[in-house]
């Protein structure tokens, strides 16, 4: 690797301990923990505010507080990050709230199910679903993996502890119903289909490891299935105020600890020299140096595509392994605000968890291949979530917001399913607006009136999302695997080039507001010398 020699003046700010590219909530998760520990740290990001997907905004109308892209955060809030850094983030205003019910489904005749929070209340509706043998019986299965799988979400892959957890998965000595293997070559939708009679059970969980990018159908499904119900049964929270509350108390603290959050900068270049990390410069033509790390939240393909693509000494064949291959799913998602409170005909699916519809999980089956296939769904299925039911702040007395995410979309239409809509050109305003119609159309499925309470709405395509952060990362199987040895990511967060580390949706454990990549390297940073 070439030698790069560094000649600028550094004022205090340009030079710190560790530099980051973007300030989406990963980085600010690792800026807080080494700010907190006495290092100096600075965060450059591209767009006006910091956050990335993490942002909330009156996107219809004033009062009416959307979040115009993730919106609930059980991972974060319950895992290790908010245990770690909860209490000084409330000094921030973060507060998680949450509903009696965290999830839930409602097919189009009426009936639903809900998982409440409370273990008693849970136990009533399984009985009443008669699904209480199959549920006890599934989690005797999960159970010895889950006390391995969860922790592995909070740490660095490559790392020896992790790979101890990993061996432990798959060896657990005494004889299993199900072992781990067959978990990691499972999909979601045979792990519950195969396990639950009722339709509203079903629906109620196959569809949501789709959040995190993985269809009903896809192999290691059944790991990303068995994480989901140990996450959602503890709750499904989310800020009050929104989820941008999250990035306005991450900001305070780094700030407090003497951090820099500088937006409207874009990183260009990653600067190596002596074989590390040792800075970046941005388009503008600053150089911030780095004296321990720099820290990137990109994709492997922007990172050695682009970050590095001076770097002299990286292996072409990394390289090319790094280059990405198109997502073929998307995420389309609008923002309603409504005149008044929605209403399901089941009205414990009023309680502000996030609810499944749709038609069935056949029917999400075929969906999802739809989207796959480039079409726009016929039938698409829904998660519904109205936050105002448990955080009346968020819209103006007796009216309501609602995010409704479609997550079997097409990443780039080319037809559409249902022979209607003239999709082959992509997701053009027209496309989107009548997809919009018919995503709208089939919640009125579920919740009588709804077209009739819409004062506005906001439409957001995969179109917009790929725009609003070009860098993002993505969840092909490739990138969020057990035992991949991808050497883009040397199976962890360390790449090619030493000081220089990989975090956010692209990284273990893949999308979703978690912090846990962030976390994972300031742990790693924080146990190594302080150069
Ligand atoms: C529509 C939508 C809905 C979602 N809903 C949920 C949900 O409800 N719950 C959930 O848990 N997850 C949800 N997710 C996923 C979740 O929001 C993301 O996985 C998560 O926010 C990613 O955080 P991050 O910090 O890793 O990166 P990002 O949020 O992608 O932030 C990275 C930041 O780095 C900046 N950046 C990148 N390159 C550069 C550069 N060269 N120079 C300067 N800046 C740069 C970008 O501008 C960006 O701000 C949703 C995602 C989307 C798109």
């Amino acid at each position: 690797m070439s030698g790069f020699s560094l000649k600028v003046a550094s004022s205090p700010r340009r030079a710190c301990d560790v530099v980051f590219v973007g300030a989406g909530h990963n980085a600010l998760v690792a800026a807080a923990y080494l700010a907190r520990a006495g290092r100096s740290v600075a965060l450059l990001e591209r767009g006006a505010v910091p956050g990335g997907y993490v942002r909330t905004e009156e996107l219809t109308l004033p009062g009416f507080l959307h979040d115009t892209f993730s919106a609930v955060h059980p991972f974060l809030a319950n895992g290790p990050v908010f245990a770690e850094l909860g209490d000084e983030l409330s000094e921030f205003g973060l507060r998680y709230v949450q509903g009696e019910v965290s999830t839930g489904a409602s097919l189009p005749d009426g009936r639903g199910a809900v998982v409440p929070t409370d273990p008693q209340d849970l136990a009533v509706e399984l009985a009443r679903l008669g699904e209480d043998e199959a549920w006890t019986e599934l989690l005797a299965d999960l159970a010895p993996h889950l006390e391995t799988l969860l922790p592995l979400f909070g740490m660095d892959p490559a790392t020896p502890e992790a790979t101890a957890l990993l061996d432990k998965l798959y060896d657990q000595g005494a004889p299993s119903a199900l072992p781990f293997h067959k978990l990691v070559a499972g999909t979601a939708f045979g792990l519950i289909a195969g396990r639950f009679r009722s339709e509203e059970m079903r629906s109620t969980f196959v569809p949501w490891p789709l959040h995190l990018g993985v269809g009903p159908q896809d192999a290691g499904g059944a790991v990303w299935m068995s994480a989901m119900i140990a996450v959602l049964t503890a709750g499904n929270p989310a800020p009050e105020g929104g989820s941008g509350r999250l990035v306005s108390a991450l900001t305070a603290l780094v700030e407090r600890h003497g951090g820099t959050v500088v937006t409207g900068t874009e990183v260009d270049e990653i600067l190596v020299g002596e074989g590390r990390a040792i800075g970046v410069r941005t388009t503008d033509g600053a150089v911030y140096t780095a004296r321990q790390a720099v820290v990137a939240t990109t994709s492997a393909d922007r990172l050695y595509g682009r970050l590095l693509r001076d770097t002299p000494g990286i292996p072409a064949g990394l390289r090319g392994q790094a280059a990405r291959t198109p997502d073929r799913r998307g995420c389309f998602q609008i923002n309603l605000a409504l005149s008044g409170k929605p209403r399901f005909c089941d009205p414990r699916l009023d309680l502000g968890g996030a609810v499944n519809l749709g038609r069935g999980v056949a029917e999400l089956v075929t969906s999802v291949r739809q989207a796959e296939d480039g079409l726009l769904p016929a039938y698409p299925s829904i998660s519904w979530h109205e936050p105002s039911a448990v955080d009346p702040g968020r819209a103006p007395a007796g009216s309501a917001v609602v995010r409704l995410q479609i997550l079997d979309a097409p990443s780039r239409p080319m037809g559409d399913a249902a022979h209607d809509v003239a999709a082959e050109g992509g997701w053009t305003h027209e496309v989107a607006e009548r997809f919009a119609d018919r995503v709208i159309a089939e919640a009125a499925l579920h919740v009588a009136g709804l077209e009739d309470m819409i004062l506005a709405r906001h439409v957001l395509t995969p179109a917009d999302i790929a725009a609003a952060n070009p860098d993002a990362g993505h969840k092909a199987l490739s990138q969020g695997f057990f035992r991949r040895h991808e050497a883009a990511h040397r199976g962890g967060y360390g790449t090619a080039v030493p000081g220089l580390y990989l975090i956010g949706s692209a990284t273990w454990p893949g999308p979703g507001v978690n912090g846990a990549s962030g976390r994972a390297v300031a742990r790693a940073l924080l146990s190594g010398p302080r150069l």
